[in-house]
């Protein structure tokens, strides 16, 4: 997740993945995660193990899923655009570029569903890892919103906290990470975060320290709602 802004950029780039819709291959359903973190600080590496290898990797696992079900016989009716994007640390840059110069038109993308911070839990958290924030899935769609409780209901039973969706909440989430380059554009964006912890854009941000429990359930739900988002009858999050 964003913390400041740069104003010098080297080159980069996104990367993407597509599988086509079966039913109808123009609706595109944008599930991204960013893949850059902040590099080298005075000769330390910063792994961002939880920013964001833990989005990078959940993105990998439920496109790895979605094309096991389609060898099966169960393709995405809508097609799915899996978007790893570059520059979020430094102001977004990757997913700002994507806005500005969609591979599909955005009129047509039914939303996005942007995953950054999802293996360790916060300070505010001590005794669970059985939650996840959700950030944005009301501002511009009410379907969106009640979806996911109703996925998340029926298959992981996190407990979903709306603290960071909080208009005026002063952390202002909903302004540093991806999908609020979609939100910008007027497609409907669900963002699911675990918060901040004391690694929070440390050299101390490790793989030992991920909860691969909690990776993994957080990613079953962003999973399970683009399984239904990519699948139901309805066109649009309304
Ligand atoms: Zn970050």
């Amino acid at each position: 997740m964003a913390k400041g802004f740069a104003p010098k950029l080297k080159d980069s780039e996104n990367i993407w993945a597509f599988i086509e819709g079966t039913e109808k291959p123009d609706e595109i359903l944008v599930i991204s995660a960013h893949y850059d973190h902040v590099g080298t600080k005075n000769g330390e590496v910063y792994n961002g193990a939880d920013d964001d290898g833990s989005g990078t990797v959940a993105l990998l696992e439920i496109a790895q899923a979605f094309m096991q079900a389609k060898k099966e016989g169960y393709g995405p009716k809508r097609s799915i655009l899996f978007l790893h994007v570059t520059g979020e640390e430094h102001g977004l840059h990757g997913s700002r570029f994507y806005s500005e110069n969609p591979l599909f038109p955005l009129k047509n993308t039914v939303a996005d569903i942007n995953i950054d911070m999802i293996g360790r839990r916060d300070t505010l958290h001590p005794d669970t890892n059985n939650y996840v924030y959700v950030i944005g899935s009301d501002r511009l769609s009410s379907e969106l919103h009640s979806i996911n409780e109703e996925v998340n209901a029926k298959y992981t039973n996190l407990t979903l906290d709306y603290k960071y969706n909080d208009r005026n909440d002063p952390e202002r989430i909903y302004y540093r990470s991806d999908h609020y380059n979609f939100a910008k554009k007027g497609v409907p964006a669900i963002f699911f975060f675990n918060g901040v912890h004391a690694d929070y854009h440390m050299s101390s941000d490790t793989p030992d320290k991920i909860e691969y429990d909690a990776l993994a359930k957080r990613a079953q739900l962003a999973f399970v709602l683009a399984w239904e988002l990519a699948n139901r009858s309805e066109k649009n999050c309304s």
